[in-house]
């Protein structure tokens, strides 16, 4: 083979296949296992004295199956040194930020963040004695001006959940490393396809994998991949923590990520295509989706992406909490429901401004997050429709 890089959608294709692992078939099989056993006393001695990554030790260390979906994760990120996989999104951020924090210690987390990594530290880091400051995620490089003496890591969400304000990441990133600050982004909206963190300085990127590279709605997951450098002070903290998946799981996990880049770049035009149409409707006072110039932080984007994926919101011009729900019940093709990155299309109502402590957050009207899914955008068009005439009905009733 050359050596010449491959673009990441081969990548994503080919990372993380090992004819060891795989035995010849293409996907890597399900190794489930807990007890591994030995040939004597000695081998068992031998390999519980090394550093097992990568061979067998116990259940709980992996088997082929998980190391293959994490070696693919850390191939899709340029410079990352390796990844840990977690049974959800939330386990994954909560073990990094137990690698980098202690009591006494400071985190700057982003205000915009995902409402249970706020619980996270709010709750369980405030009890062990680690303080958190909220920042307003358009405050770049700014950003030198709150990391104090205690401050030991900087957490970043771009874009912003619910709310998709696009980050400086680079100038954030600049601002940490002249401190000796660690850096850590949720990077589940872009994915290491449409936004490699880790090649820009990010010391750890967090997906929760329950989303896009999942991408089928029936499993729960996380990775963190860490810089070069990162990796040791995650994996034993993960490891004292008892963190592993299952081999169903990663194999379930290693299946969507194979697709991703083409379910990606469906999303990205269905979702864009939703989303201008919106944009031009009376009912709609805004749409929040990086990629239009009015969300905030386009023009980072613009910069710093490879493209968009399928998830933004929009916020009505004005009308009750009764008329946005009409408006969501009405609709069809659109499931009510958590999560997203399936290859079907979710509305919810949000209400950011509960979510907020940093920043103001004010909007014309209620706000409906939507997930475009992999059906046709005119049938998605045509639901929207009904569902504005619905809210209509509710304001002038
Ligand atoms: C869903 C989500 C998570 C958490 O993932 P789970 O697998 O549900 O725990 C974290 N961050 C963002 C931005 C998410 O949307």
């Amino acid at each position: 083979m050359s050596d010449q890089p491959v673009k990441p959608a081969t990548r994503v294709v080919q990372a993380g296949r090992r004819e060891e692992w795989t035995g010849g078939v293409v996907n890597t099989p399900v190794w489930r296992a807990s007890t591994i056993l030995y040939d004597d006393v000695a081998h068992l001695r031998a390999t519980g004295a090394r550093d097992t990554h990568h061979r067998l030790f116990y259940g709980r260390r992996g088997t082929p199956t998980q190391w293959s979906l994490a070696d693919a994760l850390t191939e899709l990120e340029p410079g990352a040194e390796a990844t840990f996989l977690y049974p959800s999104g939330v386990a994954a951020i909560a073990a990094c930020l137990l690698t980098l924090l202690s009591p006494g210690d400071e985190l700057l987390l982003v205000d915009s963040a995902y409402d249970p990594t706020r619980s996270l530290a709010d709750k369980l880091l405030a009890r062990m004695g680690i303080t958190t400051r909220y920042y307003d995620p358009l405050i770049g490089a700014g950003i030198a001006g709150l990391i104090g003496e205690h401050t030991r890591a900087i957490f970043m969400e771009s874009p912003g959940s619910l709310t998709f304000e696009v980050q400086d990441v680079p100038a954030i990133v600049a601002a940490a490393k002249a401190r000796g600050v660690a850096t850590v982004i949720d990077n589940t909206w872009a994915t290491p396809l449409l936004f490699p963190v880790i090649g820009l300085g990010v010391d750890y990127s967090v997906l929760a994998c329950t989303k896009y590279v999942g991408g089928h709605s029936d499993v729960m997951m996380g990775s963190v991949t860490a810089a070069s450098g990162r990796f040791a002070a995650l994996r034993d903290t993960s490891f004292q923590l008892g963190q592993v998946i299952s081999a169903d799981d990663a194999f379930l996990g290693s299946r969507g990520l194979r697709t991703m880049a083409v379910r990606l770049a469906q999303h990205e035009r269905s979702a864009l295509t939703v989303a201008r149409w919106l944009e031009g409707r009376d009912e709609v006072a805004r749409v929040l989706h990086p990629a239009l110039p009015s969300c905030p932080g386009h023009e980072l984007w613009q910069r710093d992406f490879a493209g968009a994926s399928g998830l933004f919101s929009f916020v009505l011009a004005g009308g009750s909490d009764a008329a946005r729900a009409a408006l969501i019940d009405s609709l069809e093709h659109f499931g009510i429901g958590y999560s997203w990155g399936g290859f079907e299309s979710l509305a919810v109502p949000i209400d950011p401004q509960r979510h907020r402590s940093a920043t103001e957050c004010a909007f014309e009207g209620p706000l409906v997050r939507l997930q475009i899914g992999l059906e046709d955008p005119d049938d998605l068009i045509a639901d929207l429709e009904r569902g504005l005439a619905a809210w209509r009905a509710v304001m002038e009733g």
